[in-house]
């Protein structure tokens, strides 16, 4: 399936901190999940993640520490980036709102939007959230308060700024979601849009005055671009907009942006109407994924209980992280995550189902047959072609999850095949047979069992590559891939059954996924 076409994926870029949370490395560890799974499906990724640096806090921290803003956020960026790196992220780029070609492509948005008629001076006046950057609406707060930032004053501003002409996009964007409803997904967030659509777009602010940290805006130098006419256009800067045509050709309309679902009114109105205005093709899907809670509540600084992702890798392993937080939390909603529940999804699933197999298969081979896997072609008992059967079943199932982007239902169903494998191994008994010296038998039942598990280290791929080639490695079987996934001859090829090598030989078993003994403090 799909081998030869390309596939171009965003996370949202994330605003500035000394350092990423667990909670907000959500997002990449899932998009990623999804840019290694479409590698494997034998697709040319891009795969494009970043950071969101012209925030007004910056400036104003900066001002406070009496240094220059770039001197505040070079460190930082350097952190996120080496953080995204260790938790193997695959990013083609991470962007920076600071780089270069970004202000180019920035201020090209506006140019263009200026000269389609849509940029216009106006004065605003409302109440702004600096924690969301954003003026709210009165129904939007509550008690006057952002209900997303509770202890920040909202302020009262009142701007002479560049406004882009929202509202003249009013149709345009009601016949999108009619034609294509599945433009921003899933159906829950879509509803909100749709809800915020009815209520009529008013027109929002694309230039602030005074400010020096920014993008300048074309045709005012008192003025820099502000917000979104930055932050989205980074998608195109990704692209090689405006300057490289190849590059845009080659990847240009996105086939999926990652976001947050607070973000959901920004990508899904404001984005694609500003992508109309500048005569650009709009992406094919925004998917929007929910929070990972703390006891139901947003984990955030403020709230004291942000998870470390380092601290909490030196409990699970960087891919025991990567599991257990895109199993536990579902891509398209919201989910607690405690600590002892994480621990228990990794000792059930990885320790004992998938580790388990993958250890009493590879040490059965090497004791019973010296490490001779013979074609599982030759296993052909009811029990056998149930296995196989199965398989099959399971893997529709987690093509169709990950089309859905329903990335724990796809691990879900990969966890299925693991415990159908081990309850094979329980009821063919291969010990037994051994001992009984039923060696032609003995031979079929592990193949069945060392083809499951070469199964499982490609479903496993996208998400714990390395665990998965070290199962391929211990079962004595090529990957015709890269670390990132790049090269796969596609699914079809790598999941058909009985497409192990011939001479299969299998090495040295050793533990992938070690038990964790921890007392949950939480
Ligand atoms: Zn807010």
């Amino acid at each position: 399936m799909g081998a030869g076409e390309r596939f171009y994926l965003t996370t949202a870029i994330f605003y500035p901190s000394p350092k990423p949370a667990l909670h907000s490395m959500f997002e990449a560890i899932g998009a990623d999940m999804i840019a290694r799974y479409q590698r494997l499906a034998g697709r040319d990724v891009r795969f494009l993640t970043g950071v969101d640096e012209h925030s007004a806090n910056v400036e104003r921290d900066a001002r406070e520490q009496g240094i220059d803003p770039r001197q505040l956020i070079d460190p930082w960026a350097t952190t996120w980036r080496e953080t995204f790196e260790r938790f193997e992220i695959s990013a083609d780029r991470f962007i920076r709102t600071t780089d270069d070609d970004h202000a180019v492509a920035a201020a090209e948005m506006v140019r263009r939007a200026q000269a389609n008629g849509d940029v216009y001076q106006g004065t605003y006046s409302g109440w702004f959230c600096t924690g969301c950057n954003e003026f709210k609406t009165d129904q939007q707060l509550v008690d006057g308060r952002c209900p997303d930032h509770p202890r920040l004053d909202p302020q009262w501003l009142e701007e002479s700024n560049y406004f882009f002409r929202l509202s003249a996009y009013q149709e345009r964007l009601e016949r999108l979601y009619v034609e294509n409803p599945s433009f921003c997904e899933p159906p829950h967030f879509r509803n909100e849009v749709l809800g915020w659509l009815r209520e009529g777009l008013r027109d929002f602010s694309i230039s602030r005055s005074g400010a020096t940290w920014g993008i300048p805006f074309p045709g005012d130098p008192d003025h820099r671009i502000y917000v979104w006419f930055d932050a989205l256009t980074n998608y195109l800067t990704g692209a090689g907009f405006p300057g490289d045509q190849a590059s845009l050709d080659r990847w240009w309309p996105a086939d999926l942006h990652v976001i947050g679902k607070n973000i959901t009114r920004f990508h899904c109105l404001y984005w694609p109407a500003m992508l109309m205005s500048a005569g650009l093709p709009l992406p094919r899907q925004v998917f929007a994924h929910g929070f990972m809670l703390d006891r139901g509540a947003k984990m955030s600084k403020t709230q004291g209980n942000v998870r470390d992702p380092d601290e909490t890798a030196a409990v699970f392993g960087v891919e025991g992280v990567r599991y257990v937080v895109l199993r536990e939390v579902p891509f398209d909603r919201d989910a607690d995550v405690s600590t002892d529940g994480l621990v228990r999804r990794y000792n059930a699933d990885l320790a004992n189902d998938l580790g388990n197999l993958v250890n009493r298969t590879v040490s059965m081979s090497n004791r019973y047959l010296e490490g001779r896997v013979p074609p599982v072609a030759t296993a052909t008992a009811d029990a056998d072609l149930g296995i196989r059967d199965t398989a099959a079943r399971i893997v529709e199932r987690y093509h169709a999850a990950m089309a859905d982007r329903h990335l724990d239902e796809a691990l879900a169903a990969m966890m299925e095949l693991a415990g159908a494998a081990n309850g094979y191994a329980e009821g063919q008994a291969p010990w037994a047979l051994n001992k009984a010296g039923e060696t032609e038998r003995l031979g079929q039942v592990l193949a069945v069992m060392a083809e499951a598990c070469r199964l499982l280290g490609h479903l496993l791929a996208p998400v714990a590559p390395a665990s998965a080639r070290r199962i391929h490695e211990q079962l004595g079987v090529p990957v015709p891939y890269d670390e990132r996934g790049a090269g796969s001859p596609g699914f079809d090829v790598l999941l058909a059954w009985g497409a192990g090598p011939e001479n299969w030989q299998t090495g040295a078993a050793a533990p992938i996924f070690p038990r964790i003994e921890l007392e949950p403090a939480s």
